[in-house]
This record gives structure tokens, sequence and C-alpha cells, in this order.
């Protein structure tokens, strides 16, 4: 019987034990036994209990549940070839070749260097005295397919990571209360989003709320941006408007590079000189995170799970590894590193005009 491990790693993101769920049944349908991984790449360090056989009962119930239910770590044994060798081990002790993992581009990187380095692990686990060349025999490969669990729609060459329709469906509805308090006292609120690299998140929010303003990493603003985004909220507020958003994700920074902060917003709202608007800072936090996930995730996250444990199965020691994708709403496979690649390259492409063209939507007359 073929023995496939899933595994969550990185930061969580909902739609991920759909994801588990999906891999852990569809492995069963196709005669596989599946195993779980607890905790990330330090469960694979760990072995024992953190490998645990998986039975179609135990993933009963976990789509409707948030987070990820088999856990997840950052590992620093994984960065390093003594913690990838005992995870090699650990592996081969419990039959296993096959590895799904779904996390953030880093987690993805790992498994592509597990795989590349592979052979030479086994080589050096004989050559140690740690396992015999009988026991290794039947392991001269191992196969990965990546998911991409991910709040921040963070990965190019794909539409949506597993957990971006969530986290932003949960911005929206915050924004929602806060805009009715904001309303009610004429203020102003400065709202932080995640989004350390990629603003996604900030933007899709700005323009499903109707945002006053948005700073992202991928439009680092100009010198002026104090007098432009001045000149814009005074606008609003002279037609009437009795309520001010300004949605900032982590990332923003000028063009200089400098970060802008919420504080830094909030003092310009508030300048006695200028707009002199009463404003308070919300940062959202890991309510981003939390929670459930939409119906959009689930659903992606099982297809997405269903089409991984096919392709694991049918990886060969000359195939690229991959990563699943949904890309124009069909769900495909990519070389995995080329994504984690482009990723770093070019930030998630955000047409500038696009980005224009949405904030205009905003009341201007
Ligand atoms: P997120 O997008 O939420 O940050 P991520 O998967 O990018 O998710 P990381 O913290 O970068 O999160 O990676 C998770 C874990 O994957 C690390 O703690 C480490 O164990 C492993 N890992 C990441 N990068 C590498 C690498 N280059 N080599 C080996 N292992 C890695």
């Amino acid at each position: 019987k073929k023995k496939i491990a899933i595994m969550t790693s990185g930061g969580d993101s909902p739609g991920m034990n759909a994801v588990v769920r999906a891999c852990v049944r569809m492995s069963l349908y196709l005669g596989c036994q599946p195993f779980a991984v607890y905790e990330g790449y330090e469960g694979l360090v760990q072995g024992g209990d953190f490998i645990k056989k998986m039975e179609w009962h135990d993933v009963r119930g976990w789509l409707s549940e948030g987070g990820t239910l088999i856990g997840t770590a950052r590992c620093m044994a994984f960065y390093e070839r003594p913690g990838r060798l005992t995870a090699a081990k650990n592996m081969i002790l419990n039959g296993i070749d096959a590895l799904i993992i779904c996390g953030g581009d880093g987690s993805l990187t790992g498994a592509d260097k597990f795989r590349a380095e592979w052979p030479s692990l086994v080589e050096e686990l004989v050559a140690t005295g740690q396992l015999t060349a009988e026991q290794v025999k039947p392991y001269t490969h191992l196969n990965i397919v990546g998911l991409v669990g991910s709040i921040d729609n963070d990965l190019s060459g794909t539409d949506a990571t597993i957990g971006c329709y969530s986290a932003l469906a949960r911005i929206c509805e915050m924004v929602d209360y806060i805009e009715a308090t904001a309303s009610s006292h004429s203020r102003a609120f400065v709202i932080e989003v995640m989004g350390r690299h990629c603003g996604w998140l900030a933007l899709m929010a700005g323009v499903a709320t109707g945002a006053d303003f948005i700073f992202i990493p991928e439009k680092p603003r100009e010198d002026n941006w104090k007098d432009e985004m001045t000149s814009v909220i005074e606008k609003h507020r002279k037609l009437g408007k009795r309520k001010t958003i300004v949605i900032v994700a982590e990332g923003a920074q000028d063009r200089h590079g400098a970060k802008i902060t919420p504080n830094m917003l909030k003092d310009l709202l508030a300048d006695k000189n200028g707009l002199a608007l009463d404003t308070r800072i919300t940062t959202l936090g890991h309510v981003q995170r939390g929670g459930t996930a939409v119906a959009y995730d689930r659903m992606l996250g099982t297809l997405q799970g269903v089409e991984a444990v096919k392709a694991v199965l049918e990886a060969t020691p000359d195939t690229e590894t991959c990563v699943i994708a949904i890309t124009e709403n069909q769900i495909v496979r990519k070389p995995l590193m080329k994504a984690v690649q482009d990723t770093k390259e070019v930030a998630k492409a955000i047409d500038a005009q696009e980005f224009d063209r949405a904030m205009d939507l905003r009341d201007t007359e």
C-alpha cells in the first residue's frame, strides 16, 4: 500500500482542514494509506507520535473548522541538513516516500530542497549506520506536491491561495462594523491589515468597502503622499461623508522604502492645522487569520487536495515538483520552483492602472 503523508506548514490559513480532509479521503479512495504529519516540519523531525495514520472518520467534520487541526509550526531544524536527515529517517521508518505540503512559499522551498537532497540523505543514513541498505531500498526517491495555504494571496501563478478569500471576507465584515460607529461620531479610522510583502488583502478590501485611501507595498507612495491623501479626504468630507476609512497593509511604504505606519496616518488625519479629524487606529490582527473558511476556500482546498493526491501518485523522479494552482477557474499543476521564483521577482502583479481606476470609484462627486 502506497503511503502518503500530509502536512500543513508556515502560517495557518482557513481552508487547510479542507485540504487535509480531501487528501486523506482521496488517498483512501485510491487504495493508499494516508498519514498526517503534526506541527509542520517539526513533526517530521520529531517523528514518533507526530506522524499519525489517518482513517476516513479521522477527518469527519473538518470542513467547517478554522485554522489547521494537525497544527503548524516554524521549524529551525529543517533549515539545516541534519534536521532534514532526521526527517528522512522518520519518513522511511514509517514507509513514506510521498509528501503533500500545504503552506507558504518558505514551506514549499523547503520541500523542494528536501526532495532534491533525498537520495544523498538516504545514502548518508546508510553510511552512518542509522538505517540498513535493505531498509532504504524501496525509498530511492521522494515525491512531493505543494498546495498554497496563505491568507495573503501571495504566490505567483495561482489566482487565489487557500485562505485568502476567508481573510478578505473577515476584513470586509470588520470594516463594515467600524463604519457604523465611524459615521455616528463622524470619525476617521486607520485600519491596519496583514500583508508584509503583498497588498492583495488591503487592495481588495479597499475596493470591496469603498475605503477613502489605501496603502500597499506594491505601490510605494510618492513624496507628496500626505498632500494627496489629505486632499482626497478633504474632498470626501466636503461632499458630506461622515466617515473616513484608510486601509494600510503592514508592509506599506514610500518610494524610498520608508515604512508608512498607522500612527503616521493618524497624526496626519488628526492634525489640528489640517483635517483635524477625530481619528482612531484599529489593527485587525489575527481575526483575519482565524475563524472558519468561506465556501470558496473549502471548495478550493477540497478540489486542490484531490488533485494533489493524483499528482503525487503520478510523479516520477524525472518530473519537476509541482504546486497545485487555480487559473481561470481550472485546477492545474504548475512547476513549484518557478512559481516561488516568480513570486520573488515580480511581486504579484497588481496593475497600477487598475488600482487607480478601482479607487476612483470612491465618492468623487
Ligand atoms: P507564510 O507565508 O505563512 O510565512 P511559509 O511557508 O512561507 O508561510 P516559513 O516560515 O517561511 O513560512 O516556512 C515554514 C517552515 O518551512 C520553516 O519554519 C522551515 O522549517 C521550512 N523552510 C522554509 N524555508 C526553508 C528552506 N529554504 N529550506 C528548508 N526549510 C525551509
